[in-house]
């Protein structure tokens, strides 16, 4: 699995350092550009599994551009800085930068770093999906409650009763119990 990085820095020996380390740990797909604007550009046209980008740059600096790029595209994102500032850190957690690395990048940093932001997308893209997944599961049980009181109601059935004939509707009509609650609901 190939993953592509995208290199952002307005000092072009920086990103060829960058670029030669990431080679060397197999990342032959390196996108690259000068500066934060072009960056975000890159980023979501390109669609990049990583981007690391510099801090302080002439036009549009990396926190501005990690924040537009996050807002389309949920991909971890690390800062390169020349120095650790409490400002640049808090704005760095609200939109959610995956690590940040100081100049001069040494590559026993850059490696474990890159593999952390890495695996957590995963973990974070994983357990996205199981909330989404809940609040299904969640919204299906009301509608099917919900239906099911109103068969109740509606037919004076009692509870046990009114789930059978949902349970036998659904299998009649090759439905799901939330799809024919849906119906029932609607009248
Ligand atoms: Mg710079």
């Amino acid at each position: 699995m190939a993953k592509t990085i995208l290199i952002c820095d307005d000092e072009p020996v920086i990103r060829m350092n960058l670029k030669a380390m990431l080679k060397e740990i197999g990342f032959d797909d390196v996108l690259e550009c000068g500066d934060g604007k072009r960056a975000v550009e890159m980023a979501l046209a390109s669609f990049p599994d990583l981007a690391v980008l510099d801090v302080t740059m002439p036009e549009m600096d990396g926190l501005t551009a990690a924040s537009e790029i996050r807002k389309k595209l949920k991909i971890p994102i690390m800062l390169l800085t020349n120095a650790h500032d409490a400002q640049t850190a808090k704005r760095a957690a609200e939109c959610g930068i995956a690590a940040f690395l100081t100049k001069p990048l040494r590559q026993q940093d850059l490696i474990p770093a890159i593999e952390l932001a890495l695996a957590h997308t995963d973990e974070v893209e994983g357990l996205k999906e199981k909330i989404e997944d809940l609040k299904e599961t969640i919204e299906n049980r009301k509608m099917i409650e919900k239906a099911k009181g109103l068969l109740m109601e509606r037919d004076r059935l009692s509870e046990a009763d009114a789930y059978r004939t949902m349970q036998k509707m659904a299998m009649d009509k090759r439905k799901s119990l939330r799809q024919v609650a849906d119906v029932i609901l609607k009248g």
